[in-house]
C-alpha cells in the first residue's frame, strides 16, 4: 500500500488527483493539503503537488527533507531550482517532474523531436484556460528544449518582418518560438507545426478534460518510491 498526500487538493488538477488516487486499491490517501485546509503533517508518504510557481518550491523542500517521495505537476519552476531542491533529498527520496501527465502529450513532444531531425524549421503554439498562472507553459518549454537537443542546427528565421505590436512573432525558447494563447473553454492542446519545402506537418494534442492527466500521475505515483534523485519527464517512468 502506497500512502500519498495531495497539495493543492482543493484546485482544478487537485481535486482530480483525489478522486484518482482515492479510486486505485493499491493507495491510500493519507492527506489533503490546500490553504484552506490547513494543519496536515507531510509525514512518510509520497505528496503529489499541483499548487502554484510561488509556493511548490517551498513545499517540495519541506518533503523532500523529511524523506518524502515527490510527484510535481506544477509548472514554472527552473531546472536550477529542481536540482538544489533534490540535492536536499534525505533518506533517498525521489524528486519526479512531469511538465505533462498526459500520455499523448508525451507522445507528441517525442514524435516532434523525431520530427525535427528531418524538418528543423518548426514553431509551437500552446493553448490554455485563462487561470493559467504561467506562459508559455511548461510543455511548450520541454518541447522547446527537446526539438533543441533533436535537430542539428537552428534555421535561419524569416528574420525580415517589422513586429508591428510586441510579441506578434511569440518568444523565443532554445531557438524555438512558441506562441501562448490563453482563453476561457480551453484545458491544455498543444500543436508543433513543422514547414518544409511545400509541405507542412502538424502534431497536435488536444486535453479535453483533467482525467487526462490521471492514468500518468499514478503511474508516477506507483514508480516513484522505488527511485532517487531528480527524474524529469514521465517518458523517464513509461517504459521501464
Ligand atoms: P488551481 O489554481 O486550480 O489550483 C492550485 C491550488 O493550490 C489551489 O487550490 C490553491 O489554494 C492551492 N495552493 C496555493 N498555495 C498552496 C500551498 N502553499 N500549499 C498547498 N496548496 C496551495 O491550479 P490548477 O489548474 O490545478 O494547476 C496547478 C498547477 O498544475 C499549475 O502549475 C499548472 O500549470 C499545473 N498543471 C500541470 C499539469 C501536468 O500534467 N503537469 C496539468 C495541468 C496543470
Amino acid at each position: 500500500m502506497i500512502t500519498v498526500l495531495v497539495s493543492g487538493a482543493a484546485g482544478r488538477m487537485g481535486s482530480e488527483v483525489v478522486r484518482a488516487v482515492s479510486a486505485e486499491d493499491d493507495l491510500r490517501l493519507v492527506a489533503a493539503v490546500d490553504p484552506a485546509h490547513a494543519g496536515e503533517q507531510v509525514q512518510d508518504a509520497p505528496g503529489l503537488y499541483f499548487t502554484h510557481p510561488s509556493v511548490v518550491a517551498g513545499n517540495i523542500e519541506t518533503a523532500l527533507t523529511r524523506g518524502v517521495h515527490c510527484v510535481v505537476g506544477t509548472t514554472g519552476l527552473p531546472m536550477p531550482t529542481l536540482e538544489d531542491l533534490a540535492a536536499r533529498a534525505r533518506d533517498g527520496a525521489c524528486l519526479f517532474v512531469a511538465p505533462n501527465f498526459a500520455i499523448g502529450a508525451v507522445l507528441m513532444m517525442r514524435f516532434a523531436a523525431e520530427a525535427a531531425r528531418f524538418m528543423p524549421h518548426v514553431e509551437i503554439v500552446e493553448l490554455h484556460h485563462d487561470r493559467k498562472a504561467d506562459a508559455p507553459s511548461g510543455t511548450a518549454l520541454r518541447t522547446a528544449g527537446l526539438i533543441a537537443a533533436a535537430r542539428d542546427h537552428v534555421p535561419e528565421g524569416p528574420g525580415r518582418e517589422t513586429e508591428i505590436a510586441d510579441g506578434a512573432r511569440g518568444a523565443l525558447v532554445d531557438g524555438v518560438t512558441i506562441h501562448s494563447v490563453r482563453l476561457p473553454g480551453l484545458v491544455a492542446h498543444q500543436e508543433v507545426l513543422f514547414g518544409g519545402q511545400g509541405q507542412t506537418l502538424s502534431l497536435r494534442h488536444d486535453s479535453i478534460d483533467r482525467t487526462s492527466f490521471m492514468p500518468g500521475v499514478i503511474l508516477a505515483v506507483r514508480k516513484v518510491t522505488g527511485r532517487s534523485g531528480l527524474i524529469v519527464g514521465l517518458e523517464r517512468l513509461m517504459e521501464e
